[in-house]
């Protein structure tokens, strides 16, 4: 293969989508970006402009702008725009072309590798997201391939099956981290690509404005799930978050993670799935700035429990399915499927925050307002919808769509992981109960024991008048 990528590239974090020869007289290098939306320590640009200096050509980035992206809504389609302006700006100081163009991924993509040497792709997880750029691998007449840069550890390198759990997963990742935890420098390009013409109209996201023309015009007007006004999405933002965090974490993450009235969280999760920051940028600067229990739990959280969901999704073919549950928990709630509910609800009353219980209500409002809701809640707010809806599989379904229809970091791996660990997956079987059978249980009392939930929905309280009041204005 013509190509000797920097030690910091590790070899495993590069597939070869087909075996086509190298075009010696293309007239770019293509990086098609999607899942790695960013300048920094990103894998696959890096990769890119090593390859454009090896062949004495320009490097084109391109970023096809799609009408249906998989799910996304308004929401979030708003707050991954609000990163292209920044990301233009520093990509053309490395004299690299950027270009936002109107068009289906695949077919965008393999328009503009006809003039290419050859393609790089960052890596997708999720089906919809494999499917193109196999589409691509399969059908471009030059090297296509693609890079893994949104995980510590390649997901094929961490193990070589669906793991059961954190616990099999864990030794398998920290055996692997000395050779991938691993900064990386950027590529100075030896040729200025920034004056390149490219034969389509580029769109213009250079403000909230004309980003809001642009989802107009692409179909997601009224009726759809509205940007939210409390985050900002991009590089820089991410950046300002992770600063945030890092500077107040120490003494209070670990204990506060499981007490969702207060926000010492780290809000890395949405700019983790745009691809704004690397993991291994936020783990590196977590394992300098932070100490002792805090930065443990957080590098846990960050690097084993999320590439634990990467393993699912990547080894479960039906990853979205209620079939691909474990065999006890699908046992189990099969048993207790008839026993009789208190409450039943509707997704649409669920949707609503229509319920007897305030904090779950708080929850809801939380989701729906603000794109976001702290892990805690999240845990309830799932436990609970699996209690008050009339079947499992409704219950799972629903919350799945609550999920990816208003979290700013839903239709993620780790979106579809953690619905099903709701309803068992990578858990054991707990005594067994009305209902949940040995499904893990959460209650209302085990809520109040162990946080503050009355001071939860305080906070929610003053979130949703200041998403209210900041939409206004
Ligand atoms: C029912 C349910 C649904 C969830 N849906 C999503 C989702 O759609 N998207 C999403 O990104 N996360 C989801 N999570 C996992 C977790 O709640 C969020 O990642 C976390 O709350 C995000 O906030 P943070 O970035 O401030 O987290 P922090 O506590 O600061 O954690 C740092 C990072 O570690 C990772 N992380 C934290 N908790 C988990 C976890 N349980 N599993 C895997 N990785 C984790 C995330 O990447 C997170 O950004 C869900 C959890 C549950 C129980």
């Amino acid at each position: 293969m013509p190509r000797e990528p920097s030690p910091d590239i590790h070899a495993d974090r590069i597939a070869a989508l087909n075996d086509a020869e190298e075009k010696a007289d293309g007239a770019y290098v293509l990086y098609v970006m999607e899942a790695s939306m960013r300048s920094r320590m990103n894998h696959a640009l890096e990769l890119a402009a090593q390859h454009a200096n090896r062949l004495g050509k320009r490097l084109l980035v391109l970023y096809p702008l799609v009408g249906d992206t998989f799910g996304a809504h308004r929401r979030q389609k708003h707050f991954m725009l609000q990163g292209v302006g920044p990301l233009r700006d520093k990509l053309t100081a490395r004299r690299i072309r950027f270009a936002v163009v109107e068009g289906g991924m695949a077919e965008t993509a393999l328009r503009y590798a006809e003039d290419a040497c050859r393609v790089v792709l960052d890596a997708g997880y999720l089906r919809d997201h494999r499917a193109w750029r196999d589409e691509v691998g399969n059908e471009a007449e030059v090297p296509v391939e693609e890079v893994e840069s949104d995980v510590v550890v390649p997901v094929g390198t961490a193990s070589d099956k669906k793991e059961h759990a954190a616990r099999t997963i864990r030794p398998k990742i920290h055996k692997r981290l000395d050779d991938f935890l691993v900064a990386l420098e950027p590529t100075e390009l030896e040729k200025d690509a920034t004056t390149m013409g490219i034969p389509d109209d580029e769109v213009d996201l250079s403000s909230d404005a004309k980003i809001g023309e642009a989802l107009d015009r692409l179909g997601f007007g009224e009726g759809g799930v509205p940007p939210v006004p409390l985050f900002r999405g991009g590089e820089d933002a991410g950046e300002e978050m992770l600063e945030r965090f890092l500077s107040t974490a120490n003494g209070v993450y670990s204990d506060h993670r499981n007490q969702p009235q207060t926000d010492d969280v780290s809000h890395m999760s949405k700019y983790l799935h745009f691809g704004n920051l690397s993991p291994i940028r936020i783990a590196l600067a977590a394992r300098d700035k932070l100490s002792g229990d805090d930065r443990d739990d957080f590098l846990e959280e960050l690097i084993v429990r999320r590439e634990l969901t990467h393993n699912f999704v990547h080894f479960e073919e039906d990853y979205d399915k209620f079939s691909q549950l474990p065999a006890f928990a699908r046992e189990t709630l099969d048993e207790h499927r008839d026993d009789e509910r208190e409450h039943v609800y509707t997704r649409q009353q669920l949707e609503d925050a229509d319920t007897h219980d305030p904090y779950w209500n708080a929850a809801q409002r939380e989701l729906v307002h603000t794109g976001y809701m702290h892990n805690y809640m999240r845990m309830y707010w799932g436990k609970k919808i699996l209690e008050w809806t009339n079947t499992p599989e409704y219950g799972f379904e629903t919350t799945l769509y609550l999920n990816n229809k208003y979290f700013l970091d839903g239709r993620d791996p780790n979106s579809f992981a953690n619905v099903a660990w709701v309803y068992g997956q990578h858990d054991r079987g707990w005594t067994e109960r009305e209902i949940f059978g040995k499904v893990r249980y959460m209650n209302r009392n085990g809520l109040e024991r162990k946080a503050k939930p009355k001071a939860y929905v305080e906070k929610v309280d003053r979130l949703v008048e200041e998403a209210e009041q900041r939409r206004v204005g």
